[in-house]
């Protein structure tokens, strides 16, 4: 196996013959209604016709040129396009990678070191920012202070020097923080995903915008989640906030290893201008350009916002009634395209710190139920949606769904 989030997969990693729209087959033949999505990238299913053509046509021409081609034009036209922040786009191959373009190109400009973070949200596996994603309750620290926690062992304890901690969703520590005036970017993920699906508290966002403008501090949004998965535009054009530089992946290019940092031009010119290096042999590679233009026209041309809103929203409605329905305490929190199902827990999930309170062990025994069942949802409550997950799949899945919660709920029942 070889990534370390794939190690979670219960009662065992699949091996996975072929995908087809909303739905996987295994080696073993089961067809499986798929709310892993790649771990979120495949927006469009799994075998969107003009996305695969456009890659085998690009492909017909060669592999690989270390030149500029017109499908990265393409790529990037339709990125400036959408995105509301971006006036400059650059491409690289994973969500981690153009997240360390983005934090060196932000102490670049700014002159300062310190980047801030918040607990649960996590930015890429590196060194220097996989702290706190995902801290255990005794090593935490308080709430308003909380402590910086490496996420692996074998990480460079002087690579989180130059990293700050706090809790989401709390302007007046931001505030405070960011008014010592020695932050170079605060980045975050507007819409968070990793822990839970939170929505930011009203004027949470507004108020990061305005304290980072206040002290000459970058904001960078991580939309390698949300990007072109809750809106064409992101989080920051569906909840109205444009920060300074964004970064994005997984549905960018609907499962073709494609990420795009993009953002205000005067900062972005640095690159070309500035002294600040970015590089990868890979960057931009003309077949997933294809495939990343192809997938832009279809997010901008098509419906596939109105049909996953419409399906994703029965989802989550019919998930949450049923949980009612046998007297379950839950929280089913997000948005249609990436949602969360919580068990054990009722309040809302504000933060990481509210999601600690979370019945991870029940909730673990419900998606092996559910896959077998033919449902192949995340162990840590995630559900992604595709265009493609149409009104059967949806009613099929809340069969199971219930069928799969009565077998789980069994032994706590007698
Ligand atoms: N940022 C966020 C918000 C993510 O969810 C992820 C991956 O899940 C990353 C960054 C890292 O992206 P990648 O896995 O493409 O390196």
């Amino acid at each position: 196996m070889s990534s370390n989030f794939r190690l979670g997969i219960r009662p065992t990693p699949l091996v996975i013959e072929r995908g087809e729209g909303p739905y996987l087959i295994d080696a073993d033949g089961n067809r499986l209604i798929d709310y892993y999505l790649g771990m979120g990238p495949m927006i469009l299913g799994h075998d969107p016709d003009a996305v695969i053509e456009a890659a085998r046509r690009q492909l017909d021409k060669g592999i690989l040129f270390a030149g500029q081609t017109e499908a990265e034009f393409e790529a990037a036209r339709l990125v400036c396009e959408l995105v509301p922040c971006a006036e400059m786009v650059r491409f690289g191959g994973s969500g981690t990678e153009v997240i360390q373009a983005a934090l060196r190109l932000a102490r670049a400009v700014t002159g300062r070191r310190t980047v801030l973070k918040f607990e649960g949200h996590y930015h890429g596996w590196l060194d220097n920012v996989h702290w706190s994603v995902a801290p255990p309750a005794d090593r935490c620290g308080p709430r308003e202070a909380p402590a910086r926690v490496a996420g692996s062992a074998g990480q460079d304890p002087a690579a989180g020097e130059a990293i700050d901690v706090l809790g989401w969703n709390d302007a007046d520590a931001l505030r405070a923080r960011l008014e010592r005036g020695d932050v170079a970017a605060v980045i975050m993920e507007p819409l968070m995903c990793n822990t839970s699906a939170i929505q930011p508290e009203p004027g949470y966002l507004e108020a990061a915008r305005a304290a980072c403008d206040a002290t000459g501090t970058l904001l960078i949004f991580d939309e390698v989640i949300t990007g072109f998965r809750v809106s064409a535009g992101g989080a920051q054009a569906r909840l109205d906030i444009t920060p300074d530089l964004a970064t994005f992946g997984k549905a960018i290019a609907n499962g073709f290893p494609v990420a795009a940092l993009a953002g205000r031009a005067d900062l972005m010119e640095r690159f070309a201008s500035g002294g600040v290096l970015h590089g990868g042999t890979y960057n931009a590679h003309p077949v997933t350009m294809a495939a990343t233009a192809a997938v832009l026209r279809a997010l901008r041309d098509g419906d596939v916002y109105d049909r996953i809103e419409a399906q994703g929203r029965r989802l989550m409605d019919g998930i949450a009634a049923l949980l009612a329905e046998r007297g379950v305490p839950a929280r089913v929190q997000g948005v249609p395209a990436i949602f969360h199902v919580a068990l054990g827990i009722d309040t809302p999930i504000r933060n990481y710190r509210d999601s600690m309170a979370v019945d991870r062990e029940t909730y673990t025994r419900l998606t092996a139920a559910l896959l077998a069942r033919g449902v192949r949802a995340l162990e840590r409550g995630a559900w992604f949606l595709s265009c493609e997950h149409d009104a059967g799949v949806i009613d099929q899945t809340l069969a199971a769904f219930a069928d799969a919660l009565d077998e789980v709920l069994e032994p706590v029942a007698g």
